[in-house]
């Protein structure tokens, strides 16, 4: 039997469990200071808790439901990446950034989770997509990734995470359910829904559902492509959902949620970053009322295809317009950057050939749309 852990309960949840077994509910909160506390180990550690509770959840709870495997660090230690296992053995990171507090500004600590051991969607940039999709994570995994950063955070006296952002391994919208329950969760934790960015490489109905869920979350969309036929091959999903429906789709979000989409470039050098490109996408954003995130490509094992010169981003963002800003993934030495987050102890990349194929049929392709 799976042991409950206990991060897929919120707060009341875990009061009526405490009940049922004849404690105090006010345990829960003992319970869950702890779970944030930096330097635990597990129940055995609790101390204030009745010897009797502690051996009812050792024997029928887990502390978490992540292993942490490794733990990497870039940015003279403001980038942290977590290889972590779930208890059926899928591998799979979070990223911990930390912007410390500067000019009067207060500091930020963000959390990009991981939704998907690997991802389904096979996008040409992007290591994860290499992977293929190994499991859906639930809502547990989801938050306990970042009950591990807090922890780590607490251990440097930091301050509990500020955002969480759904930008790790794999598509949050194909794993719907749990990451909707997780973000209830973590809501729970203090982490509100509109400081949580939720990533998508575009399910049009997901989209429009969230819509209708009327959670508040930000949505960010990976567009890197202003023409179906390029998009096509960059972001496979787009033969589902071409551009023209993902916009329709954006506009109803912005609408429902009242907060402005934002669509994500990733800038590949003789792919996409052509001034043709530049305007187009400028005309998108506008029509969204959105904004553009450009992120320069971070360079990825086995594949030749690579980022613009610092310059030629610049060029690019200036024709787009004032709705662009250039974002350089942090922690690239770490492998940690945007699109390349691959649970890397046993990498099985199975798609290896067939993605590669595809990315070859790039080279020297026209960047403009079809005539
Ligand atoms: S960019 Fe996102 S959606 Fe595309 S393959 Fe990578 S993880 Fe999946």
């Amino acid at each position: 039997m799976t042991a409950l852990a206990l991060s897929s309960l919120s707060r009341e949840e875990l009061r009526r469990w405490l009940e049922e077994r004849g404690h105090p509910a006010y345990r829960a909160d003992q319970i869950r200071r702890h779970m944030l506390r930096a330097g635990e180990g597990g129940f055995a550690s609790m101390s204030d808790l009745p010897l009797q509770l502690r051996t009812e959840l050792e024997e029928s709870a887990v502390w978490s439901s992540l292993e942490v495997l490794a733990e990497t660090a870039a940015d003279r230690g403001l980038t942290q990446k977590l290889l972590l296992r779930t208890e059926a053995g899928h591998e799979l990171e979070a990223v911990m950034i930390t912007h410390p507090a500067r000019d009067g500004s207060r500091g930020r600590r963000t959390v990009c989770v991981s939704s998907q051991a690997g991802c389904a969607i096979g996008c040409v940039f992007c290591a994860t997509g290499r992977l293929g999709l190994r499991a859906n994570l639930t809502a547990a995994e989801i938050v306990d990734q970042v009950l591990e950063a807090a922890r780590r955070w607490d251990a440097e006296s930091l301050g509990r995470p500020t955002n969480v952002v759904l930008m790790g391994m794999g598509e949050p919208l194909q794993n719907y359910r749990q990451v909707v329950l997780a973000i209830h969760l973590l809501h729970g934790w203090g982490i509100y829904p509109r400081q949580v960015v939720l990533s998508t490489s575009g399910l049009v109905p997901e989209i429009l559902r969230l819509a209708e869920e009327g959670l508040g979350v930000r949505l960010a969309i990976s567009l890197h492509a202003t023409h179906d036929e390029l998009r096509d091959r960059l972001v496979p999903i787009n033969r589902r959902f071409p551009i023209a429906s993902l916009l329709d789709a954006a506009r109803e979000y912005a609408a429902a949620s009242g907060r402005r989409v934002t669509l994500e470039y990733v800038l590949i050098k003789g792919v996409n970053d052509d001034p043709g490109a530049a305007r187009r996408l400028g005309q998108m954003a506008a029509s969204i009322r959105g904004h553009v995130n450009l992120i320069p490509m971070n360079a990825i094992p086995g594949s030749d295809l690579r980022a613009p010169s610092p310059a030629a981003c610049r060029d690019f963002a200036a024709l787009v317009g004032p709705r662009a800003t250039i974002r350089h993934s942090r922690g690239d030495r770490a492998t940690a950057a945007c699109g390349q987050l691959r649970a890397s102890l046993t990498p099985e990349p199975r798609r290896e050939g067939r993605i590669l194929a595809r990315e070859l049929a790039l080279v020297g392709s026209p960047s403009g749309p079809p005539a």
